[in-house]
């Protein structure tokens, strides 16, 4: 049996019936039946019309089941982004919701208290998951109770990384309402990193009905707690059985679900960093822009060198300009005073192909135009150098800098290294964040848990 880590996912390549945990469920659909299926039929061909959308010229050939090596795509050499999705793709892509089966656990968990839940290590009792094959399209989506995987090992999965994935919380409010958090922004996202790996696309609406049918199943794993959460992780896999190098005739979603708690339970803890320059996370024409599996395990070996030397985590530049583009698995942002308007100034980098579009960097980005700029902020999508932070903390014009994502929202940042010295982040010894950080979290948190009644917070 091989165990993933962090995801907390086994493959089990036993025959179904020799695991303990597949007997109890013997008189259910097997939920990767598919997994011994013959692929005999010819793949789908899909051609994109590159007249139907300029951001996406690419066209697929497919040959026979074994012999994928036909596959071709062509990039034109202008385009250095897979943005929208053509329209003939998203229709053949169509998801039934109404065909949904359930089959509930009759073992149910038991619930870890939440004080001792530890990010992505206990699940709840149920997953939802949908098979696709090219033929056939999207097949009925079923919620089961949790189980292995069983896949043969040449699945193409494990040989060339078809796999990409999303981040988002479900959020009970002080009702005990559940909501989500901006979802259809989840959707969009992996649509497209989806059809960037040759995956199969979906509607966003219908598989978010099914996602929040299976959370409102899970409610008795969402603490009521404020900043507790129930992490989802809606995947998706090329479950094709062949070693050719080709476009998956067959593909399984599946979404699992982690009570998680709060990133920082005893109040914030501003981070170091390390400027990384030996090792790139992303660039342009890449994939750094896309949530694909296969950009994460790279950056483990930087991390754990930036961590041999006291840093927490990497901050990525990017070319000999060295501009400023994440930090770890975060979207980057930098306050500081402009040197020629002497403004107060919000910068993040723009979304030029290596940076991945965060949902929580669009909400503060929105949020600081609707809330700081009639304060007299400036508020700017720009490329930015590790220079220009160094400059800034040199001439006392730095306020403070601060990482986003899903799970922390915000996380201050106290010092960066580079260049053998240290550049300091606007903090005072002791503060460990600064007021931006602090009023992000506090907004953004407030919509989320229901505080404030917003758009972006969907019941469900
Ligand atoms: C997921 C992710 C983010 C943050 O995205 P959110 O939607 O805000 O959670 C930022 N950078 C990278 C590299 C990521 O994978």
């Amino acid at each position: 049996m091989l165990a993933f880590g962090e995801l907390g996912a086994e493959v089990d390549s036993r025959p179904r019936g020799s695991s303990a945990q597949s007997q109890s469920q013997s008189q259910h659909h097997y939920i990767h039946s598919f997994s011994n299926t013959q692929h005999n039929t010819q793949h789908s061909s899909a051609a994109i019309d590159s007249s139907t959308c300029d951001a996406a010229k690419i066209s697929l050939q497919t040959g026979h089941c074994g012999h994928c090596e036909a596959l071709s795509i062509n990039v034109s050499p202008q385009t250095t982004r897979f943005t929208a999705l053509p329209k003939d793709i998203q229709q053949l892509q169509k998801i039934d919701p109404s065909k949904l089966s359930i089959s509930k656990t009759t073992t149910p968990k038991e619930l870890t208290p939440p004080e001792e839940l530890v990010f992505g290590r206990t699940f709840t009792d149920h997953m939802l998951s949908l098979e696709w094959t090219a033929s056939q399209g999207w097949l009925p989506a079923r919620i089961t109770p949790y189980q292995n995987l069983s896949l043969d090992p040449a699945t193409c999965v494990f040989h060339y990384a078809f796999e990409c994935f999303e981040g988002m919380k479900a959020y009970k409010d002080s009702n005990g309402q559940i909501r989500l958090f901006r979802p259809d922004k989840n959707m969009a996202r992996f649509n497209g990193s989806c059809a960037r790996i040759a995956l199969p696309t979906f509607d966003g609406k219908s598989l978010m009905e099914l996602i929040s049918k299976f959370v409102a199943l899970e409610e008795r794993f969402i603490p009521s707690t404020r900043g507790y959460s129930l992490y989802l992780r809606p995947t998706m896999i090329g479950t094709q059985r062949t070693l050719g190098v080709g476009p998956p005739g067959s593909a399984l979603c599946f979404v699992i679900a982690s009570p998680v708690g709060p990133y920082y339970p005893t109040g914030f803890k501003a981070v170091s960093l390390e400027a990384t320059d030996y090792a790139v996370r992303a660039w342009p024409g890449g994939v750094g822009d896309k949530k694909l599996g296969a950009n994460y395990a790279p950056c483990i070996v930087p991390q754990m060198q930036a961590a041999g030397r006291g840093f927490h985590q990497n901050l990525w530049l990017f070319g000999e300009e060295e501009y400023v583009t994440e930090v770890g698995t975060m979207n980057l942002f930098a306050a500081m005073i402009n040197k020629e308007t002497g403004k107060k100034e919000l910068l993040t980098a723009p979304l030029d192909g290596t940076i991945l579009e965060g949902v929580t960097r669009d909400s503060i980005l929105a949020l600081a135009r609707e809330r700081l700029e009639p304060e007299g902020w400036a508020v700017a999508e720009r490329k930015f150098t590790m220079k220009e932070l160094a400059d800034a903390a040199d001439e006392g014009r730095m306020l403070e800098v601060f990482g986003s994502g899903t799970a922390a929202v915000v996380s201050p940042v106290r010092k960066i290294s580079w260049k053998g010295r240290l550049v300091g982040c606007g903090l005072q010894e002791g503060q460990e964040a600064g007021p931006v950080a602090q009023q992000m979290k506090d907004w953004i948190e407030g919509i989320q848990y229901g505080d404030e009644e917003h758009p972006w917070s969907v019941k469900i």
